[in-house]
């Protein structure tokens, strides 16, 4: 068990300062034992986080771009030299494999830091314009104020720094309210950003649940709300967030994105993309690729290096053992909700079922004490059609669905039909074929011959129902700064109302 977990407000861990303070508790998914209590935030404590963030503004909001840039990159550096420590507790909390969160989630997280604390050195100028002689337009971008990030549990650390790496470079304080599902790496993002310089205040941390969101995002003393969730509660935040004071805001929600494998693709490549896009942390990506299209000539070829992989290569244990590559589902509510999809595909959708299933157990090769473990046998569905359940929802678990087509026409309208428009992907050696589909694809995330990889420099972020805004890119800067614009006029001014 880690020690009970404090909430960071003021440059300090504290407890909650309730009269009566309430906990809930962090589960290792692997093995279904307590992890850490954590001090759920009352009203008082939320009140004192915004205060001293509203504190804090004054100051770091005049700070220099390298200022701010030298603390944030002195944070890169003890991020990097913390990486392994940082990625086990991740793994802890999650049940992600430490394969993933030592490579991956820590490393790129601390990659993202790095990008906003060099693109604030330029990315803040303003423009001037000569407008007459003596007339000129400038503008300044001034950042906004307390800004909130309210994460998911499937990424947690790399969503707290795609949140406040851009917000703490653009001059802005925060506070960051991670999941309750997976609280534990957040307090030492903490720890990491006080060891670097940030003054007191300029970054908090407040745990709960959802109560503790809809508090931030109905509080009129917060500037902008960056949230990660599902669309439902993505839908209640921007609800929220207008009714109170018109915030700003950014909503990076689910998907059911289609990934699309042409006649004459590299077939082996495919299949690699089509497993990372279904397995890689179990499942548990927003961007996942989860309706395969395939074209009908190429399907019986495509299955078999399916399954060939989901046989060989899928290393199912502790997530803290380097070589396992499959851990468990992050809860036993969100397994359950996950086998449910599982049944449903195999009973009512009537989908053909390759490998897995609700009744598979997952082979655990070395699996003393995950007995009470969440995991969930890779599964993939064959023969499915559009109107299965498990191709429109989202199930946000390690369920890959086979679809085939016949004509590119078909398949671009068939990807399409949904409301959700987070990511798309097209396998093919035909350059102009791969453009032309993609092309027509409604989603903001595209991949060519690839699938997964969202560095620092994409901006990504979804249509439709799957987002409002982006993250990353040097344009996310644009989203946690406000333009002021000024016409400087010395050459007089008409007077319109004078006497005549
Ligand atoms: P969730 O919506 O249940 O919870 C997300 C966060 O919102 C949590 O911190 C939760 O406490 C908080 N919350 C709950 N109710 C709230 C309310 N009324 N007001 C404010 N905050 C509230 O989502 P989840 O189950 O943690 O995450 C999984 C979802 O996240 C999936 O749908 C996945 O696709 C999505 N996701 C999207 C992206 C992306 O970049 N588009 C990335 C990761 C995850």
């Amino acid at each position: 068990m880690f020690p009970d977990q404090r909430l960071f407000i003021d440059g300090a861990f504290s407890p909650s300062v309730a009269e009566d303070p309430a906990f809930f508790t962090s589960t290792n998914p692997a093995t279904n034992t307590p992890l850490a209590r954590i001090y759920e935030a009352s009203p008082r404590d939320l009140q004192y986080a915004l205060d001293a963030a509203t504190k804090a503004f004054e100051s770091w909001s005049k700070t220099t771009p390298i200022e701010r840039s030298r603390i944030l990159n002195k944070a890169v550096s003890i991020l990097r030299g913390r990486n392994h420590e940082i990625a086990r507790v991740e793994s802890l909390d999650t049940g992600k494999p430490f394969s993933e969160t030592s490579t991956v989630d820590v490393p790129t997280g601390a990659d993202v830091l790095e990008y906003f604390a060099g693109v604030c050195l330029s990315g803040l100028e303003g423009k001037m314009v000569r407008l007459r002689e003596k007339a000129w337009v400038y503008t300044t971008k001034e950042p906004l104020g307390v800004c909130v990030g309210i994460g998911a549990w499937n990424y947690p650390i790399q969503i707290a720094l795609w949140k406040c790496a851009p917000a703490l470079a653009a001059g802005n304080t925060f506070i960051f309210k991670p999941s309750e599902v997976t609280p534990l790496t957040a307090n030492i993002l903490a720890e990491v950003f006080t060891a670097a310089g940030l003054p007191s205040g300029v970054f908090n941390v407040v745990h709960g649940s959802g109560r503790v969101g809809a508090w931030l995002s109905s509080c009129s003393g917060v500037a902008k709300i960056s949230f990660t969730g599902q669309v439902e509660t993505g839908k209640k935040v921007y609800a929220s967030a207008a009714g109170s004071s018109l915030k700003n805001v950014t909503l990076e929600l689910g998907g059911k994105s289609p990934f699309i494998v042409l006649p004459g693709a590299d077939l082996g490549l495919a299949a690699d993309a089509a497993m990372v896009a279904n397995f890689y942390s179990c499942g548990q990506v927003c961007t996942n690729g989860t309706r395969v299209f395939v074209h009908s000539s190429i399907k019986s070829k495509f299955e078999d290096l399916l399954l060939e992989r989901a046989r060989d290569g899928i290393r199912a244990g502790d997530p803290l053992d380097p070589n396992v590559n499959f851990g468990p589902l992050v809860s036993e509510g969100h397994a359950g909700k996950v086998k449910g999809y599982i049944r449903h595909g195999e009973e009512v959708d009537k989908a053909r079922l390759l490998c897995g299933g609700s009744k598979q157990a997952v082979s655990l090769p070395d699996g003393k004490g995950l007995e009470g473990g969440f995991f969930v046998a890779p599964t993939i569905f064959t023969d499915c059609d559009d109107s299965m359940l498990i191709c429109r929802e989202e199930i946000f678990g390690p369920v890959l669905c086979i679809l085939t087509y016949e004509t590119e026409e078909e398949v671009v309208r068939r990807a399409n039909d949904t409301e959700l428009g987070l990511a798309a992907g097209v396998f093919t050696k035909d350059i102009d074929a791969a453009h032309r589909v993609i092309g027509k694809m409604n989603a903001g995330i595209c991949w060519i011959n690839t699938w997964g990889e969202s560095p620092a420099e994409m901006p990504a972020g979804g249509w439709g129902l799957s987002g409002v805004g982006f993250e990353n890119g040097s344009e996310a800067l644009s989203q946690f700064v406000r333009t002021r614009c000024v016409l400087v006029e010395n050459g007089g001014f008409p007077a319109v109302f004078s006497k005549s």
